[in-house]
């Protein structure tokens, strides 16, 4: 009896080694996890610098979903018979691996828009190069449109010439909406991460045909200051309102201790790999968007109080 359970818990364990190395290996090297550490702490922190293992192989997560970013930063391929549409498109040096991801699965000339969640260089940085190959439209809120315009105009940290950066193009507002084919997509402005922070709502993703509603919130938190605080908290009280999310796209896989919890992308990946016929699906998870949503309100509820009592002190 006990030799047999053993035997079963190294087939176990085996299946599970098997299934991290089909499901999200590197193109060059395959990914190891540092003892127990989440592996979104390996991309995100511990070989964050590490280009060859950040190229993640692409996969599939619904019937009409694909991750193609790197390990780090997220790109979401969504496809529909009218069009696709590309979230984020992370930056050099990974454009080329998440532009032969996005040719694993479709023609680049049908993706018609590529939405960004923020101007902030990691999301955004591929935009100018997908746009040049695929001739999609670049979605984005004007106030990160200026961020984006003020980065390409400043030579890079090091001295570098300006990246390359998308040319202004569609402009979006709070409530605008949009329609490729059985995608009705409604935009959000959820300020505070930056200034021009866009969530879309009304992604609709299907598992073995059955339609679940996924959101991508494009950024939370807070930069600093008691306006951002003020703004992040707007945000994210507004976030709230937007009911009958069952699946969160997230622009950064990020697992616990201080990230999503019962994983992030990677981590539900890994899942995915597993999961059996009839198993429930890992990405579809409306408990925790709910609680994870409310932690985020009461976060910056306080952050707000913390920025209040900072101001008050240096009057
Ligand atoms: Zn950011």
């Amino acid at each position: 009896m006990r030799t047999a359970r053993r035997v079963m818990m190294i087939a176990a364990s085996c299946l599970v080694a098997v299934a991290l190395n089909a499901n999200v290996s590197g193109t060059a090297a395959a990914p190891e996890q540092a003892g127990s550490e989440p592996l979104s702490k390996t991309y995100r922190v511990t070989r964050a610098k590490d280009v060859e293992f950040q190229k993640l192989a692409p996969f599939k997560v619904f019937d009409n979903l694909y991750y193609v970013g790197p390990g780090y930063v997220s790109v979401w391929l969504l496809t529909t018979p009218q069009g696709d549409i590309l979230f984020d498109t992370a930056q050099e040096p990974y454009v080329d691996h998440v532009i032969a991801g996005i040719k694993k699965y479709v023609d680049p000339k049908d993706i018609k828009y590529i939405v960004l969640s923020h101007g902030h260089l990691d999301h955004f940085g591929g935009a100018a190069r997908i746009q040049e190959l695929t001739g999609a439209r670049v979605v984005a809120i004007d106030q990160d449109w200026k961020m984006i315009e003020d980065v390409g105009s400043r030579p890079g940290r090091d001295g570098s010439p300006p990246p390359r950066v998308p040319k202004r193009d569609m402009v979006v507002k709070e409530g605008d909406t949009l329609t490729v084919g059985d995608q009705h997509l409604i935009f959000h402005w959820t300020p505070g991460h930056t200034p021009g922070v866009l969530t879309t709502e009304g992604i609709t993703v299907y598992d073995g045909g059955k339609p679940y509603k996924a959101i991508v919130w494009g950024g939370g938190g807070y930069r600093g200051g008691l306006k951002d605080a003020e703004d992040g908290k707007a945000s994210t009280d507004k976030v709230a309102t937007i009911k009958g999310v069952q699946v969160n796209l997230q622009i950064h896989s990020w697992a616990e201790p201080v990230g999503y919890p019962g994983g992030g992308v990677l981590e539900r990946s890994l899942l995915l790999a597993k999961r059996k016929p009839g198993d429930p699906h890992p990405f579809v998870d409306p408990v925790t968007w709910t609680n994870w949503v409310k932690r985020a309100q009461d976060t910056m509820a306080k952050s707000v109080e913390t920025e209040k009592q900072k101001a008050a002190a240096a009057k």
